[in-house]
Protein backbone atom coordinates (compact mmCIF):
# COMPACT_ATOMS: atom_id res chain seq x y z
CA UNK A 1 0.00 0.00 0.00
CA UNK A 2 1.38 3.49 -0.75
CA UNK A 3 1.85 5.59 2.31
CA UNK A 4 -0.10 8.83 3.18
CA UNK A 5 2.30 11.22 2.50
CA UNK A 6 6.17 10.22 1.60
CA UNK A 7 8.84 11.62 -0.24
CA UNK A 8 11.35 10.17 -2.39
CA UNK A 9 14.78 11.57 -1.91
CA UNK A 10 17.40 10.73 -4.99
CA UNK A 11 20.62 11.05 -3.46
CA UNK A 12 22.65 10.00 -6.51
CA UNK A 13 21.32 13.71 -7.84
CA UNK A 14 23.23 15.09 -5.33
CA UNK A 15 26.49 14.31 -6.76
CA UNK A 16 25.44 14.78 -10.14
CA UNK A 17 24.57 18.13 -8.99
CA UNK A 18 28.33 18.66 -7.10
CA UNK A 19 29.40 17.75 -10.63
CA UNK A 20 27.11 20.62 -11.98
CA UNK A 21 28.93 22.95 -9.90
CA UNK A 22 32.44 21.87 -11.07
CA UNK A 23 31.19 22.89 -14.27
CA UNK A 24 30.43 26.18 -13.42
CA UNK A 25 33.60 26.68 -11.28
CA UNK A 26 35.92 24.73 -12.04
CA UNK A 27 38.95 26.11 -10.10
CA UNK A 28 37.03 27.01 -6.75
CA UNK A 29 36.32 24.73 -3.69
CA UNK A 30 33.09 23.82 -2.31
CA UNK A 31 31.88 24.62 1.01
CA UNK A 32 28.24 22.82 0.21
CA UNK A 33 25.50 24.33 2.12
CA UNK A 34 23.52 21.83 4.34
CA UNK A 35 21.64 23.94 6.89
CA UNK A 36 18.01 23.65 7.79
CA UNK A 37 18.45 20.20 8.05
CA UNK A 38 20.15 20.10 4.71
CA UNK A 39 17.09 21.93 3.32
CA UNK A 40 14.53 19.72 4.84
CA UNK A 41 16.40 16.34 3.23
CA UNK A 42 18.08 15.59 6.61
CA UNK A 43 21.41 16.57 7.45
CA UNK A 44 23.37 13.53 8.19
CA UNK A 45 21.40 12.03 4.56
CA UNK A 46 22.87 14.79 3.01
CA UNK A 47 26.10 14.93 4.54
CA UNK A 48 26.62 11.70 3.76
CA UNK A 49 25.34 12.09 0.04
CA UNK A 50 27.87 14.93 -0.54
CA UNK A 51 31.26 13.58 0.67
CA UNK A 52 33.10 14.61 -2.19
CA UNK A 53 32.98 18.25 -1.19
CA UNK A 54 35.66 20.28 0.39
CA UNK A 55 33.60 21.62 3.38
CA UNK A 56 29.79 21.69 4.72
CA UNK A 57 28.29 24.78 6.05
CA UNK A 58 25.41 25.15 8.80
CA UNK A 59 23.83 28.15 9.72
CA UNK A 60 24.35 27.25 14.13
CA UNK A 61 26.72 25.67 16.16
CA UNK A 62 24.04 23.16 17.00
CA UNK A 63 23.87 21.64 13.68
CA UNK A 64 27.84 21.27 13.34
CA UNK A 65 27.61 19.52 16.72
CA UNK A 66 24.78 16.87 14.94
CA UNK A 67 27.27 16.40 12.07
CA UNK A 68 30.32 15.79 14.45
CA UNK A 69 28.61 13.67 16.63
CA UNK A 70 28.05 11.42 13.63
CA UNK A 71 31.28 10.82 12.70
CA UNK A 72 31.83 13.84 10.03
CA UNK A 73 35.09 14.23 9.33
CA UNK A 74 34.64 16.91 6.60
CA UNK A 75 35.74 20.41 7.24
CA UNK A 76 32.31 22.65 8.66
CA UNK A 77 32.33 26.29 8.64
CA UNK A 78 28.84 27.90 11.10
CA UNK A 79 27.96 30.49 8.98
CA UNK A 80 25.82 32.84 11.96
CA UNK A 81 29.07 32.13 14.28
CA UNK A 82 29.22 32.25 17.70
CA UNK A 83 27.25 34.54 20.50
CA UNK A 84 29.00 34.19 23.67
CA UNK A 85 32.35 32.39 25.34
CA UNK A 86 30.29 28.97 25.69
CA UNK A 87 29.74 28.49 22.15
CA UNK A 88 33.37 29.48 21.09
CA UNK A 89 34.25 26.56 23.67
CA UNK A 90 31.47 24.21 21.14
CA UNK A 91 33.51 25.15 18.24
CA UNK A 92 36.89 24.53 19.54
CA UNK A 93 35.92 21.05 21.06
CA UNK A 94 34.14 19.97 18.15
CA UNK A 95 36.46 21.54 15.56
CA UNK A 96 34.38 23.87 13.40
CA UNK A 97 35.08 27.15 11.61
CA UNK A 98 33.36 30.44 12.85
CA UNK A 99 31.71 32.91 10.11
CA UNK A 100 32.96 36.35 12.58
CA UNK A 101 31.09 39.27 11.84
CA UNK A 102 30.80 41.39 15.00
CA UNK A 103 32.97 43.00 17.50
CA UNK A 104 31.61 41.38 20.06
CA UNK A 105 33.05 37.86 18.08
CA UNK A 106 36.28 39.72 18.48
CA UNK A 107 36.42 40.84 22.09
CA UNK A 108 35.88 37.03 23.25
CA UNK A 109 38.64 35.78 20.34
CA UNK A 110 41.43 38.60 21.61
CA UNK A 111 40.10 37.33 25.50
CA UNK A 112 41.45 33.56 24.67
CA UNK A 113 45.17 32.40 24.96
CA UNK A 114 44.76 29.48 23.13
CA UNK A 115 47.20 29.21 20.01
CA UNK A 116 45.69 28.42 16.53
CA UNK A 117 42.86 26.42 17.78
CA UNK A 118 40.31 28.03 15.40
CA UNK A 119 39.39 28.84 11.19
CA UNK A 120 37.91 31.66 10.60
CA UNK A 121 35.81 33.59 7.43
CA UNK A 122 35.72 36.92 8.40
CA UNK A 123 32.42 38.47 7.02
CA UNK A 124 32.32 41.30 5.14
CA UNK A 125 28.83 43.62 4.56
CA UNK A 126 28.79 44.47 1.18
CA UNK A 127 25.21 45.78 1.25
CA UNK A 128 22.83 43.28 2.44
CA UNK A 129 22.70 44.81 5.89
CA UNK A 130 22.83 41.37 7.59
CA UNK A 131 25.52 40.14 9.07
CA UNK A 132 29.08 41.70 8.28
CA UNK A 133 31.79 44.43 9.19
CA UNK A 134 31.25 47.79 7.12
CA UNK A 135 34.05 47.69 4.12
CA UNK A 136 35.38 50.91 6.50
CA UNK A 137 35.78 48.96 9.54
CA UNK A 138 37.42 46.03 7.64
CA UNK A 139 41.10 47.11 8.25
CA UNK A 140 41.05 48.06 12.08
CA UNK A 141 38.99 44.44 12.14
CA UNK A 142 41.20 42.18 10.29
CA UNK A 143 44.67 44.15 12.46
CA UNK A 144 42.64 43.18 15.59
CA UNK A 145 42.21 39.39 14.34
CA UNK A 146 45.78 38.39 12.71
CA UNK A 147 46.72 39.55 16.30
CA UNK A 148 44.46 36.84 18.29
CA UNK A 149 46.81 33.77 19.23
CA UNK A 150 43.40 31.39 19.16
CA UNK A 151 43.00 32.04 15.31
CA UNK A 152 44.71 29.89 13.13
CA UNK A 153 46.04 32.11 10.23
CA UNK A 154 45.63 32.84 7.41
CA UNK A 155 42.00 33.98 8.11
CA UNK A 156 39.46 33.39 5.39
CA UNK A 157 36.95 36.55 3.74
CA UNK A 158 33.54 36.09 2.68
CA UNK A 159 30.67 38.26 2.05
CA UNK A 160 27.20 37.21 1.14
CA UNK A 161 25.55 38.05 -2.28
CA UNK A 162 21.44 40.27 -1.71
CA UNK A 163 20.27 40.11 -4.90
CA UNK A 164 22.19 37.21 -7.19
CA UNK A 165 19.22 35.67 -8.44
CA UNK A 166 18.31 39.01 -10.31
CA UNK A 167 20.54 38.46 -13.44
CA UNK A 168 20.04 42.14 -14.47
CA UNK A 169 20.51 44.12 -10.99
CA UNK A 170 23.63 46.16 -10.65
CA UNK A 171 24.01 45.14 -6.99
CA UNK A 172 25.30 41.87 -7.24
CA UNK A 173 28.55 43.39 -9.72
CA UNK A 174 28.32 46.18 -6.97
CA UNK A 175 29.29 44.04 -4.03
CA UNK A 176 31.80 42.01 -6.32
CA UNK A 177 33.89 45.50 -6.39
CA UNK A 178 33.38 46.75 -3.24
CA UNK A 179 34.39 43.84 -1.47
CA UNK A 180 37.17 43.24 -3.82
CA UNK A 181 38.36 46.46 -3.62
CA UNK A 182 38.21 46.47 0.60
CA UNK A 183 40.27 43.33 0.12
CA UNK A 184 42.89 44.95 -2.10
CA UNK A 185 44.05 47.42 0.85
CA UNK A 186 46.05 44.53 2.21
CA UNK A 187 49.44 43.80 1.84
CA UNK A 188 49.48 41.96 -1.48
CA UNK A 189 51.26 38.64 0.94
CA UNK A 190 48.15 38.68 3.48
CA UNK A 191 45.90 39.80 -0.34
CA UNK A 192 47.94 36.15 -1.33
CA UNK A 193 47.40 34.25 2.06
CA UNK A 194 43.77 35.03 2.54
CA UNK A 195 40.99 32.41 0.31
CA UNK A 196 38.14 34.21 -0.16
CA UNK A 197 34.08 33.29 -0.90
CA UNK A 198 31.71 34.89 -2.21
CA UNK A 199 29.34 32.95 -4.34
CA UNK A 200 26.07 31.34 -3.31
CA UNK A 201 24.28 28.89 -5.81
CA UNK A 202 22.92 31.79 -7.93
CA UNK A 203 26.48 33.40 -7.68
CA UNK A 204 27.58 30.28 -9.19
CA UNK A 205 25.45 30.06 -12.11
CA UNK A 206 25.03 33.56 -13.22
CA UNK A 207 27.76 35.57 -11.74
CA UNK A 208 31.15 34.51 -13.58
CA UNK A 209 32.70 37.54 -11.43
CA UNK A 210 31.84 36.12 -8.33
CA UNK A 211 33.40 32.64 -8.31
CA UNK A 212 36.72 32.89 -6.77
CA UNK A 213 38.29 30.37 -3.77
CA UNK A 214 35.22 28.69 -2.13
CA UNK A 215 31.77 28.98 -3.54
CA UNK A 216 28.92 28.44 -1.17
CA UNK A 217 26.11 26.34 -2.96
CA UNK A 218 22.76 25.15 -1.48
CA UNK A 219 19.81 25.16 -3.37
CA UNK A 220 21.73 23.85 -6.49
CA UNK A 221 22.48 20.78 -4.59
CA UNK A 222 19.30 19.78 -4.26
CA UNK A 223 18.55 20.23 -7.87
CA UNK A 224 16.37 23.61 -7.48
CA UNK A 225 16.90 26.89 -9.88
CA UNK A 226 17.34 30.21 -7.30
CA UNK A 227 16.05 31.94 -10.49
CA UNK A 228 12.40 32.61 -10.70
CA UNK A 229 12.46 32.02 -14.51
CA UNK A 230 13.71 28.72 -14.71
CA UNK A 231 13.47 25.23 -12.92
CA UNK A 232 16.89 23.01 -11.95
CA UNK A 233 16.26 20.53 -14.52
CA UNK A 234 16.05 23.65 -16.93
CA UNK A 235 19.71 24.26 -15.45
CA UNK A 236 20.87 20.82 -16.16
CA UNK A 237 20.67 19.74 -12.35
CA UNK A 238 18.44 16.72 -10.76
CA UNK A 239 15.60 17.27 -8.41
CA UNK A 240 16.26 15.10 -5.20
CA UNK A 241 13.28 15.49 -3.56
CA UNK A 242 9.72 14.11 -4.98
CA UNK A 243 6.54 14.62 -2.51
CA UNK A 244 3.57 11.58 -2.91
CA UNK A 245 0.47 11.21 -1.51
CA UNK A 246 -2.69 8.98 -2.71
CA UNK A 247 -6.31 9.58 -3.31
CA UNK A 248 -8.37 8.50 -0.24
CA UNK A 249 -12.17 9.76 -1.90
CA UNK A 250 -13.28 10.09 -5.22
CA UNK A 251 -17.23 11.65 -5.62
CA UNK A 252 -19.02 13.29 -7.79
CA UNK A 253 -20.03 17.14 -7.15
CA UNK A 254 -22.67 19.19 -8.55
CA UNK A 255 -22.97 22.82 -9.48
CA UNK A 256 -23.33 25.04 -7.15
CA UNK A 257 -21.50 22.74 -4.17
CA UNK A 258 -18.68 24.55 -2.34
CA UNK A 259 -15.81 22.87 -1.53
CA UNK A 260 -13.26 23.18 1.76
CA UNK A 261 -13.18 25.71 4.23
CA UNK A 262 -14.76 28.36 3.77
CA UNK A 263 -16.32 27.77 0.85
CA UNK A 264 -13.85 29.86 -1.49
CA UNK A 265 -14.41 26.72 -4.57
CA UNK A 266 -17.75 26.80 -5.91
CA UNK A 267 -18.56 24.12 -8.63
CA UNK A 268 -19.55 25.62 -11.57
CA UNK A 269 -20.62 22.26 -13.47
CA UNK A 270 -21.12 18.53 -11.95
CA UNK A 271 -17.54 17.27 -12.25
CA UNK A 272 -15.46 14.50 -10.06
CA UNK A 273 -13.69 15.68 -7.11
CA UNK A 274 -11.14 13.45 -5.36
CA UNK A 275 -9.02 13.86 -2.13
CA UNK A 276 -5.51 13.50 -1.33
CA UNK A 277 -4.29 12.71 1.83
CA UNK A 278 -1.43 15.64 2.30
CA UNK A 279 -1.93 18.98 3.70
CA UNK A 280 -0.32 22.17 5.30
CA UNK A 281 0.61 19.42 8.48
CA UNK A 282 3.23 18.19 5.74
CA UNK A 283 4.51 20.86 4.78
CA UNK A 284 2.65 21.51 1.47
CA UNK A 285 1.66 25.09 1.05
CA UNK A 286 -1.48 26.30 2.16
CA UNK A 287 -1.51 29.42 0.00
CA UNK A 288 -1.26 27.44 -2.86
CA UNK A 289 -3.76 28.70 -5.26
CA UNK A 290 -6.84 27.12 -6.76
CA UNK A 291 -5.42 25.61 -10.45
CA UNK A 292 -2.25 24.40 -8.47
CA UNK A 293 -0.79 21.41 -10.52
CA UNK A 294 -1.28 18.70 -8.95
CA UNK A 295 -0.18 14.78 -10.89
CA UNK A 296 -2.64 11.91 -9.90
CA UNK A 297 -1.92 9.02 -12.19
CA UNK A 298 0.66 10.93 -13.28
CA UNK A 299 -1.29 13.22 -15.15
CA UNK A 300 -1.70 17.21 -13.98
CA UNK A 301 -5.10 17.88 -12.41
CA UNK A 302 -5.94 21.37 -10.35
CA UNK A 303 -6.19 21.83 -6.79
CA UNK A 304 -9.30 23.02 -5.96
CA UNK A 305 -10.78 24.61 -2.86
CA UNK A 306 -8.62 25.36 0.56
CA UNK A 307 -5.33 23.40 1.34
CA UNK A 308 -6.36 21.99 4.90
CA UNK A 309 -3.74 20.53 7.39
CA UNK A 310 -4.33 16.69 6.20
CA UNK A 311 -6.34 17.08 3.56
CA UNK A 312 -6.67 18.87 -0.09
CA UNK A 313 -9.01 18.44 -3.06
CA UNK A 314 -8.64 18.45 -6.59
CA UNK A 315 -10.68 18.50 -9.81
CA UNK A 316 -10.77 14.79 -11.03
CA UNK A 317 -13.35 16.57 -14.34
CA UNK A 318 -10.07 14.60 -16.84
CA UNK A 319 -9.98 11.67 -14.82
CA UNK A 320 -13.41 10.15 -13.49
CA UNK A 321 -12.43 6.96 -13.00
CA UNK A 322 -9.54 7.26 -10.44
CA UNK A 323 -9.80 5.70 -7.45
CA UNK A 324 -9.38 6.12 -3.58
CA UNK A 325 -5.55 4.70 -3.46
CA UNK A 326 -4.48 6.17 -6.80
CA UNK A 327 -1.26 7.90 -6.50
CA UNK A 328 -0.53 11.32 -6.48
CA UNK A 329 2.46 13.90 -6.65
CA UNK A 330 3.00 16.87 -5.22
CA UNK A 331 6.07 18.03 -6.69
CA UNK A 332 8.70 16.28 -8.38
CA UNK A 333 8.58 13.81 -11.18
CA UNK A 334 7.72 15.85 -14.18
CA UNK A 335 6.10 18.22 -12.09
CA UNK A 336 8.47 21.19 -10.98
CA UNK A 337 8.92 22.25 -7.52
CA UNK A 338 9.57 25.60 -8.57
CA UNK A 339 6.51 25.40 -10.21
CA UNK A 340 4.00 24.95 -7.27
CA UNK A 341 6.25 27.71 -5.12
CA UNK A 342 4.76 29.89 -7.90
CA UNK A 343 1.62 29.18 -7.13
CA UNK A 344 2.22 29.69 -3.55
CA UNK A 345 3.55 33.03 -3.45
CA UNK A 346 6.67 31.39 -2.45
CA UNK A 347 10.02 30.25 -3.45
CA UNK A 348 11.09 26.53 -4.24
CA UNK A 349 13.41 27.19 -0.89
CA UNK A 350 10.42 26.93 1.65
CA UNK A 351 8.58 23.91 0.18
CA UNK A 352 11.35 21.92 0.73
CA UNK A 353 12.37 23.38 3.77
CA UNK A 354 9.33 23.05 4.96
CA UNK A 355 8.41 19.20 4.31
CA UNK A 356 7.52 18.02 7.92
CA UNK A 357 8.26 15.30 10.43
CA UNK A 358 5.23 13.12 9.53
CA UNK A 359 6.17 12.73 5.85
CA UNK A 360 7.59 9.54 5.51
CA UNK A 361 11.41 9.66 4.03
CA UNK A 362 12.14 6.78 1.08
CA UNK A 363 15.37 6.93 -0.28
CA UNK A 364 15.06 6.37 -3.83
CA UNK A 365 18.46 3.95 -4.02
CA UNK A 366 16.57 1.58 -1.06
CA UNK A 367 13.78 1.28 -3.38
C1 LIG B 1 22.20 29.84 2.69
C2 LIG B 1 23.49 30.45 2.31
C3 LIG B 1 24.15 30.07 1.13
C4 LIG B 1 23.53 29.14 0.10
O1 LIG B 1 22.54 29.84 -0.62
P1 LIG B 1 21.77 29.16 -1.86
O2 LIG B 1 20.96 30.27 -2.42
O3 LIG B 1 20.91 28.09 -1.26
O4 LIG B 1 22.79 28.63 -2.77
C5 LIG B 1 25.42 30.57 0.91
N1 LIG B 1 26.00 31.44 1.78
C6 LIG B 1 25.38 31.85 2.90
C7 LIG B 1 26.06 32.83 3.81
C8 LIG B 1 24.10 31.40 3.20
O5 LIG B 1 23.48 31.84 4.29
Amino acid sequence: MIPAAYAVLDLEAAAHNVQRVRDYAPNAKIMAVIKANGYGHGLLRIAEALQAVDAFAVARVDEGIRLRKAGIKTRIAVLEGFTCAEELDELLHYQLDAVVHSFIQVEILESRAERGRIAIWLKLDTGMNRLGFKPNQFNLVYQRLTQCSIIRQPINLMTHLANADDKQDATTLKQIRWFNDTLATLAPELQLASERSIANSAGILAWQEALTDWVRPGIMLYGISPFSDSTGEQLGLKPLMSLHSRLIAVKRIAKGDKVGYSGTWVCEKPTTLGVAAIGYGDGYPRYAKAGTPVLVNGQRVPLIGRVSMDMITVDLETQPNANPGDPVTLWGNGLAVEEIALCADTIAYTLVCGVTQRVQIVEKTAL
